[in-house]
This record gives structure tokens, sequence and C-alpha cells, in this order.
């Protein structure tokens, strides 16, 4: 009996794994499977499903990096099997990380020595260092409340409607009020007058992006550390400001070094930068760094008396990978300054590429700024048959991935397509996708348009669900109904997608 089961073992693995009786069941969704399966089986079958995903390289949604060189995907692999938070067992990697912190903090001209350790700590993303630097903000300001006998139980937070969902995290996760300045159409970052304005006693810091996710543009930090520090003066607050830098913190540095965005401006106290986007890493890498000891609160960091050495941390997650962090070091020394540089430079020239090509077609309004994150964001200038939620999803057929997606508070009737330009799209990439989409306007021209269809849908569910408009009885201008019309596909594609990053 024992040689017949060796015999329908050995036949399963005489079979190709596409014969095999693996492929032919359903997968296994619900409930863990009873029995375990050949590896080769697992494999192809994971593989298999995953094919059906999109190819990271053409998907233009996102900042994050999906090509490194060899060299460094080894050293990857080779540290895979490493729990960062084991700093005892790994007092190498810790000693990387703070070697990366010390480079990072020196790019943003933080008040160190040169042999100084800066203060700053590696995370899985600008998230977690966002969470964090709020949560520097949050305490320092409650602290100080507290000794001055006053309440504290009313933070606030000023930003622009642009900001990355993490701030709205922050916000709810940790219970701050975010006051938000409203853009108008034609402004889509934070104006830095409004965001003063909006400041009171109870704001625990002004938070300006250096990289708006949604058009690529750099706030005007000096202009908001010079308002804010009149301010201060005659309110008598201490007002400070963090750079969400998650985007911009390793492009500003090599392509505008004069631009003064950073610790150079005093009120600037913490900084964060995704190592993962324009650090030129694979996803999960963040840093946050503070101008000095003072802007960390002590009682945040928690000393961890682990295997009989002193252990200091401060993030939210304890164990996670060390090959981000081996990573970040490997690029930081392998390119040096130069070698960012000529990325970046590369990067800003491809998308000004693509931004020539885009306006030679005489149909997009271009919203992203020469002198920003490289990326290009446009609007269509006539809306009124088609719209860039159409192109977006045409332009899928050609494999592209181009997120459509509408502006925030006041500029929800602007909807863009945004098209971010990494360190592996290729000018030759450029090109072709100009072309595709040149091919994509003339297809879409051809068809008729959906928007009458839609206006009549949506006039019809506006009827039963928008109050305001019942209540005015207004007749609607053509702007009202593309933005009903824009806002229709918006939430069609909502549906689908999980939106920019
Ligand atoms: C990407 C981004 C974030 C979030 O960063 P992750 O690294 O993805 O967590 C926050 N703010 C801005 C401006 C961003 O571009």
């Amino acid at each position: 009996m024992v040689l017949s089961k060796t015999i329908e073992d050995s036949g399963e693995h005489l079979h190709s794994t596409f014969a095999s009786r693996y492929v032919r069941t359903p997968l296994p969704r619900f409930t863990m499977p009873e029995k375990p399966i050949p590896k080769e089986a697992a494999y192809q079958i994971i593989n298999d499903e995953l094919m059906l995903d999109g190819r990271p390289r053409l998907n233009l949604a996102s900042f994050v990096t999906t090509w490194m060189e060899p060299e460094c995907d080894k050293l990857i692999m080779e540290s895979i099997n490493k729990n960062y938070v084991d700093m005892d067992e790994y007092p190498v990697t810790t000693e990387l990380q703070n070697r990366c912190v010390n480079m990072i903090a020196q790019l943003f001209n933080a008040p160190v020595g040169e042999n100084e350790a800066a203060v700053g700590v590696g995370t899985v993303g600008s998230s977690e260092a966002i969470m964090l630097a709020g949560l520097a903000f949050k305490r320092k300001w409650q602290n100080k409340r507290k000794l001055e006998g006053k309440p504290y139980d009313k933070p606030n937070i000023v930003t622009g409607a642009n900001v990355q969902v993490c701030w709205e995290k922050f916000a709810r996760y940790f219970e701050v009020e975010l006051k938000e300045v409203k853009l108008s159409e034609g402004y889509y970052v934070m104006d830095p007058v409004k965001a003063v304005e909006l400041v009171d006693e109870n704001t625990i810091c002004v938070a300006a992006i250096l990289g708006s996710t949604l058009n690529g543009e750099f706030e005007d930090v000096k202009l908001l550390n010079e308002l804010l520090t009149e301010k201060n003066k005659v309110m008598g607050f201490d007002t400070p400001i963090h750079v969400d830098a998650a985007s911009g913190g390793f492009i500003a540095p090599f392509l505008y070094p004069d631009l003064e965005w950073d610790f150079r401006l005093p009120l600037v106290k913490s900084i964060n930068v995704s190592g993962h986007k324009y650090g030129l890493v694979y996803p999960g890498v963040g840093w946050v760094v503070w101008r000095s000891k003072e802007d960390l609160p002590d009682d945040l960091i928690f000393h961890i008396n682990y295997l009989g050495s002193d252990q200091p941390t401060f993030t939210l997650n304890f164990s996670k990978g060390s090959s981000q962090i081996i990573a970040q070091y490997y690029q930081l020394i392998r390119l040096g300054f130069e070698g960012y540089k000529n990325i970046m430079q590369n990067c800003t020239e491809n998308a000004k590429v693509l931004k020539e090509g885009l306006e030679k077609t005489g149909r997009f309004n271009i919203i992203s700024k020469d002198i920003g994150v490289p990326l290009v964001a446009c609007s269509l200038k006539d809306s009124s048959k088609h719209t860039v939620f159409e192109v977006s999803e045409s332009l899928r057929r050609f494999g592209w991935i181009v997120p459509a997606y509408t502006m925030p508070a006041n500029a929800e009737h602007v909807a863009v397509l945004r098209v971010v330009i990494r360190e592996d799209f290729s000018r030759s990439l450029a090109e072709r996708l100009v072309s595709d989409i040149e091919r994509v306007l003339a297809e879409i021209d051809a068809r008729p348009s959906q928007v009458s269809t839609i206006s009549a849908h949506v006039t019809a569910a506006d009827e039963s669900q928008n109050r305001e408009v019942k209540e005015k009885h207004v007749q609607k201008s053509e702007t009202e109904i593309q933005a009903r019309v824009i806002n229709y596909w918006k939430r069609l594609v909502d549906g689908k997608r999980t939106g920019v990053c």
C-alpha cells in the first residue's frame, strides 16, 4: 500500500504544472486549505494571478520607486530576513539608519555640526513620519499650555486643502482639528497669507508642502515663515512650521539649492521625506528629521532595555524590515549629490518633453509648474464633450496608468490628469506617451459625446438627491453641468481606484 501511494505522489511530480490538479480547482479564498500543495504549483498559481496587476513601471500615478540597480536588489534580498528593531543584534543596520538620518539632515540644512548626530528616524513612509512629527508638535504645545495653566483640549493644525490624505488621518487618529486653507481655480496650493490668518493660540503647527501631491508645486515656505514670525510676535505665539517634503525633499536640494524652504528658515522645526519616492528606494521607507533635540519632546521617546542595552525608539510600529534602510544607504553613497542631481535633472527634462507634447495638441491647460516636482498635471481646455476621465480610461488600453481626479475645495470643478515622471521613465517613453494621448484624443473625438447623456443622468439624480438645487431651482450654467459630469466620472472612477500617492 505504501508503494502505491508513492507512485501516486511521484506521478503528480511528473505532470507539468499546468496539467496538475492544482490549477483545475478554484483557489481558496476564505478558508485556509486543509492540505499543502507543491511549492512549484503555489508559485505558479500566485504568479499567474499577479500577472493581472498593472505593470509598476507604467504606473504613472505614483511617485514611488519601481526600479533599482541589480546590486541593490541583491543587498535587499540578502537583508530581507533582518528585523530592524533588533538593534542589539544588528548594530550595523542601526548605524546605517543613523548615517542616513545625518546625511538627510545635512541636506536639509539642519543646524548640526559636521560630526554631530542629527535628530531623526527612519519610518515606513512619510505617513508614519508625519504622524510622529504631528505628535511631537501636539505634545510640545500641550506641555506649554499646561505650564501656562491654559486649556489644552482643542489643538488644531493649519494646512492647505491640497494636503495628502495622511494629514487627515493624523488629524482624525490623534484628535487634532484640521483647518484647511481653501484653494481656488488657478491657485492650487496653500496661500501663506490665508494660512497665517487661520493660526490661533491652539495651532500646534502650520504644515507646508514641498511638492503638492496634486500638481507638484512647491508652497512658499519662506513667505510663510516671514508672515508667521510677524504674527507670532504680535500675538505672543510661537507657532512652528512643519514641511511635508515627501516628494520634493529629494528634488529641491539638488535642482534648486537657493530655494529656502528647509531648516534655513527658523520656524521650520521638522521635515519629512519619502525615501521611497525621489529618495529612489522601493516602498516602505520614509524619514523625519527635527531641527534639534528640543523639538522632539523627551516623553515621546521610549527607552527599551533590550538584551541589556538602552534602546531609544520613537516609531509607531515595533518590528519591520531592514532592507529599505540598507537600500537607502546604498543610494546615498552610490549616487552621491551629483548622482541624485543628474537623475532629477533628467526627470525634469522628460517632464518638459511631455509637457511640450501635450501643449502642442492645443487641448490641455498645464497646471503643473516648471519649478516643482517633475510631473505634468493638466486639464482639458474643453470638457463640454469629453472629460479627462475618458482620456484616463482609454489610456489603460495602451498599458498606461494615468490617474484623473478632481481638485479639492474650492476648485472641485477642475478635473486633471497627472503623470509622474520617475527615474525609470525615459525620454522614449515620454514621446510614446504623447503619441498615445494624441491617438486617444482622436478616438474619443470620434465618439459621440457622453457628456449630454451623463448630464441627463446627473440632472435626474440631482432632482432626488441634491437639496440645494431643488431649493434654488436655478438654471444650470454650462460650468455647473460640467462640474456635475466631472463629479459623475469621479464617483465612477473612485469606486475602482484608490487614488494617487
Ligand atoms: C506621498 C505623500 C505623502 C504620503 O507619503 P507615504 O510615503 O506614501 O506614506 C504625504 N505627503 C505628500 C505631500 C506626499 O506626496
